[in-house]
């Protein structure tokens, strides 16, 4: 029987949740950061750890048929792969900012200026797009202290809470992409049927990662009340307790609107509500 291999980050932002995605998809490997290669044990497939940006390379020549990585490293080494599933993690967008000190306030005035950035590629396709003429400076690392320096003029920079552009006394100034981690495979991967049972697999992880199980005491008076607040469900299950008047609901409710739809339960007149995580969903 066939391997499949798929590549991860070595070590980074997104090592861990990558290791955690397929732990949860029910492969058992061991995560020795001194390894390059585990094979996992319960399916036919072997994990490569790898730098982030060797990945889409890998995928695309054909190395490893399978890679998580963030969508900006996809961009920027311009390869032909598939993307399979978006994973909901390693959220941030990749942003010119200036210092804080500038005055400029719309993109033209960035004409004849200086950018540093790791990101030249995906940069001179938004400069194009913008009719922008700017020189990019293209540096390996450590972006936002080149204003500071006297590098250049403004950076093109990855910011997920902006914490590091502030405390370098930059501002955020206009949005080039926004990314998160992918799964990607060779072209045409998404027709091997392996590969379409690990999809699977992931897709009902992130399922119900966004839902949680709740359970709720209601008396019958107040049931259909309750049932109304529940609109995204087909059919909650509504089971007797023993004490005549009252039921227990059992229902799934997305994780988005959590807080606000539990009020809302309590003051229709839910009881002993009990919220519990749910490990897949398998449609
Ligand atoms: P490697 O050693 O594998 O080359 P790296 O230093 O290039 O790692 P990391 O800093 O670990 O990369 O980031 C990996 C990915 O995490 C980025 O490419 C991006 O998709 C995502 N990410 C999420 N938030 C941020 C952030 N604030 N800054 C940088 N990357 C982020
Ligand atoms: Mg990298």
């Amino acid at each position: 029987m066939k391997t499949l291999k798929i590549a991860i980050q070595k070590s980074g932002r997104l090592n861990e949740k990558s290791v955690e995605l397929l732990k949860n998809c029910g492969l058992n490997f061991e995560n020795y950061k001194s390894s390059l290669i585990s094979p996992v044990s319960n399916f036919p497939l072997e994990i490569l750890f790898l730098r982030d940006d060797d990945i889409p390379e890998y995928v695309q020549d054909g190395i490893a048929d399978l890679g998580i990585v963030g969508e900006n490293v996809i961009q920027e080494t311009e390869v032909e792969v598939s993307y399979l599933q978006k994973l909901g993690f390693g959220k941030c967008s990749l942003k010119i900012a200036v210092p804080n000190n500038n005055s400029i306030e719309d993109l033209s005035q960035l004409n004849g200026r200086s950018i540093a950035t790791t990101y030249p590629v995906i940069l001179d396709k938004f400069l194009k797009q913008q009719n922008i003429t700017a020189d990019i400076r293209t540096i390996s690392g450590s972006v936002e202290i080149s204003p500071g320096l006297g590098l250049a003029d403004a950076i093109c920079d990855l910011v997920s809470t902006g914490g590091t552009l502030k405390s370098n006394g930059l501002k955020p100034f206009a949005d080039v992409m926004s990314s998160e981690a992918v799964l990607i495979g060779r072209k045409g991967s998404e027709d091997d049927d392996l590969i379409k049972e690990l999809i699977q697999r992931v897709q009902s992880v992130l399922r119900a990662k966004e839902t949680k199980y709740v359970v709720l005491n209601v008396e019958r008076k107040n049931l259909e009340a309750i049932l109304a607040l529940l609109p995204g469900v087909k059919s909650p299950s509504v089971v007797p307790l023993a004490e005549g008047d009252w039921v227990a609901v059992h229902t799934v409710i997305p994780e988005r609107d959590f807080w606000s739809r539990i009020s809302q339960l309590k003051q229709a007149g839910a009881q002993g509500i009990v919220v519990m995580p749910i490990e897949k969903i398998i449609l």
